[in-house]
């Protein structure tokens, strides 16, 4: 039986218009499931009229009784974790235990939103000048939208919707058209938490979706992740149409391994933030660069755990990796390691050849690990998005920082290393927006906030914490003086303040 998902306007699923579908499917099996409708430019509009109008009562919501959906959300997300959790195996192809995770970092952010009286909060300034005063205010937009990728189908959503929401925004999501069933089931969460009809709605689509919202002159603010060559279309597009835009994009992570290192700890590191959820995380590690003369050690050591991954149906307890997103995108991802191949690194494991019995239609395919990459391959320049790592020989920390400082994306890197000063060198030097110290993939909590560097974004504004809380608000400034400051009769001289 092949489902229908339409969006979710006003509070409730509604049926697409446009007749155009996208097909969903399982990763695991290649069976399709459902058929999300791709809405037309009057559907996005309608969606954004009913926000508009949702939004000014919104906005005029004390931000306590805001935040008191957001107390409502958070335990309605971890009452139906199992159920979100259970969409993004069976749409995405992750872990079971992988996609729970997901959900609570998801969920981090709309705790951070049921302070959001606090972090609205302004500043004051007693006696500006004589007898006068100012203090800011921060107020929000207006009607906001969210462009999200496959590969988070809850947290991404739930890092920029909780954010706007609590912020006093209504919130418009177009989720990726691979996995759209938990976003649906997330909408349908904030309803029972109490969002009032308008204020987070689903329009599923693809890029006319997408061009009617970064074209539509009552949204004055786009979020989007996903991939760099679309997140530089949404920025330049966005930003042309006087928008505020924040565009999170694609990655190449490298890990440096000094040689002082526990390898049995990178070992272990590697093998989760390089082969977890089959390399299609923003943060997974996809380069690994073994500084002076651990190299061999680190192969043997990786190599034997990479065979032995255990690759299988995400819903399977059994499975450590599950299979990838769609067959066009496994495709793609052998098609890189054959380049590889083809240049001349060094398949050390090799995982093209992978067959499950009782799922040859499944997208899955084994890790596969190369040795002796150089910066001039493809490999290594380009974001396979896959379970690919690479392994990079580099004589020394110098060495080893230049090569991630020039490399184009910038968006999370690590170090492992017991020494102090290695690790605060290179915490100081390196161009890449979050950084780990023996932490492998450095997702910052929830009230930090989450951003990369170079082509891994384009706007400003982190996604989530304080900057979530700047980019979803604008900022307005009073200076007032109150009668008694103007017994003495009109002023004509511009003053200076104090
Ligand atoms: P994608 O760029 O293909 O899609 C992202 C969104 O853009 C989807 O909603 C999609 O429907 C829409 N879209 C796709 N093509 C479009 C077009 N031509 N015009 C307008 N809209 C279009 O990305 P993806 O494959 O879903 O996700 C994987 C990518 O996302 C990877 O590059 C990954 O690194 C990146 N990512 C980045 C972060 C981060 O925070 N930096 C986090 C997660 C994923």
């Amino acid at each position: 039986m092949v489902a229908s998902i339409g969006h979710y306007i006003n509070n409730k699923p509604v049926a697409g218009k446009s007749g155009r579908t996208g097909d969903i499917t399982n990763p695991a099996t290649g069976e399709v499931t459902a058929k999300v409708a791709f809405a037309t430019e009057a559907e996005i509009d309608e969606a954004v009229q009913i926000a508009k109008k949702a939004q000014l009562a919104w906005a005029a919501t004390p931000p306590l009784r805001r935040q008191r959906v957001m107390f409502n959300l958070k335990s309605l997300i971890e009452k139906h974790t199992d159920d979100l959790a259970r969409h993004l195996s069976l749409e995405h192809g992750k872990t079971f235990d992988d996609a729970k995770g997901e959900v609570g970092r998801g969920l981090e952010v709309v705790e951070f939103a049921c302070a959001i009286g606090h972090h609205m909060k302004g500043d004051f300034t007693e006696q500006v000048a004589t007898d006068m005063d100012s203090w800011s205010i921060r107020q929000p937009l207006g009607v906001v939208a969210g462009i999200t990728p496959f590969n988070f189908p809850i947290m991404i959503p739930c890092w920029m919707g909780a954010m706007a929401v609590a912020t006093g925004n209504a919130f418009i999501l177009k989720p990726s058209e691979k996995d759209p069933s938990a976003p649906m089931l997330l909408a349908e969460l904030y309803t029972q938490a109490g969002a009032p009809p308008g204020i987070f709605q689903v329009v599923n689509g693809d890029k006319v979706a997408v061009d009617a919202l970064l074209k539509h002159p009552d949204v004055p603010a786009i979020s989007f992740v996903g991939s760099t060559a679309i997140g530089e279309y949404v920025y330049h597009t966005g930003t042309q149409h006087n928008k505020r835009v924040q565009a999170l994009c694609g990655a190449k992570n490298h890990m440096v391994v000094m040689p002082d290192a526990d390898l049995d700890q990178v070992t272990d590191a590697l093998i989760g933030a390089g082969y977890g959820a089959a390399g299609e995380r923003c943060m997974a590690i996809s380069v690994a660069v073994a500084v002076g003369d651990i190299g061999d050690k680190l192969i043997h050591k990786l190599a034997p755990r990479v065979q032995a991954l255990k690759i299988g149906p995400g819903l399977d307890p059994q499975s450590e990796m599950g299979p990838l997103v769609t067959r066009q995108h496994r495709d793609k991802v052998m098609g890189y390691v054959d380049q590889g191949v083809k240049e001349g690194a060094k398949l050390v494991v090799d995982g093209r050849g992978l067959k499950l019995q009782g799922y040859e239609n499944g997208n899955f395919m084994g890790g596969c690990l190369f040795d002796h990459v150089t910066p001039d391959m493809t490999i290594y320049k380009d974001e396979i998005f896959g379970p690919v790592l690479s392994v990079v020989r580099s004589g020394n920390f110098d060495e080893a920082i230049k090569l991630v400082n020039d490399h184009a994306y910038g968006n999370g890197t690590a170090i492992f290393t017991r020494d102090g000063d290695s690790a605060r060198a290179f915490a100081s030097n390196v161009k890449v927006g979050m950084v780990g110290i023996n932490v492998p993939i450095p997702v910052p909590v929830a009230y930090h906030s989450f951003g990369g560097w170079k082509a891994s974004v384009f706007g400003d504004h982190g996604i989530y914490g304080m900057e979530g809380v700047r980019f979803y608000t604008k900022l307005k400034t009073i200076t007032a003086r109150w009668p008694t400051g103007i017994r003495s009769g009109a002023e004509f001289n511009f003053k200076a303040r104090a």
